[in-house]
């Protein structure tokens, strides 16, 4: 699949849980020793334009994310994306020990922004607002682990390629989207981006 603002395919969208000790708090779950990582299908990306929320499935809630989009060499480009989650699912799934894919990976979960090139490690401030209220405010320098320890993890675990994207985890102020909301992505190395919810 390609994407705007990169040169090469996108590959895998690895995602990190957890990353952020104030959104571990208000999920009520421990803060994790190593990275908790899942996937979601190259296709559950959304190009710029409305997006469909499931229906009659519970909550769905934003969590927007620095994303990151190797290539050879290591990081190659950054953007804002959001990571939907079908939180009453997910809520379920974990309970039940079970894989989270079906409260993650739904057609559409992962709206993304065209991409920028890599501003390099440096803490980057983003935020997100919902029809113009501030509900997530994160700094990348709070991450439990940093894009190169992720890196370095992920590595070990698996053949990083050009056009893997990491969606490096949410601060805290997760919530629900309903039909007829605007998401705006916000950042001042990143840029604005916003999605409109069906
Ligand atoms: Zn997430």
């Amino acid at each position: 699949m390609n994407w705007p603002g990169l040169a090469f395919p996108v590959q895998r969208v690895f995602c990190i849980g957890r990353n952020y000790a104030a959104h571990a708090r208000e999920m009520q779950a421990e803060v994790p020793a190593e990275p908790v990582v899942f996937m979601k299908p190259a296709q559950s990306l959304v190009a710029p334009g409305p997006v469909a929320l499931p229906r009659n499935r519970g909550a769905v809630h934003h969590e927007l994310e620095l994303v990151v989009a190797l290539g050879s060499e290591g990081p190659v480009a950054a953007s804002l994306g959001l990571d939907l989650t079908l939180r009453e699912e997910q809520t379920a799934l974990k309970h039940a020990g079970l894989p989270w894919e079906r409260a993650k990976a739904f057609e559409q979960s992962a709206p993304l922004a065209p991409f920028q090139a890599w501003p390099g490690h440096a803490a980057l401030l983003f935020e997100g607002r919902v029809n113009g209220e501030l509900r997530q405010r994160g700094d990348t320098s709070n991450m439990l682990f940093s894009v190169s320890t992720l890196l370095d993890w992920l590595g070990r675990h698996w053949h990083l390629q050009s056009g893997d994207l990491i969606f490096t985890g949410t601060p805290e102020g997760v919530g629900p989207l309903l039909p007829g909301d605007r998401f705006e992505a916000h950042s001042p190395v990143l840029g604005t981006h916003s999605w409109e919810f069906v």
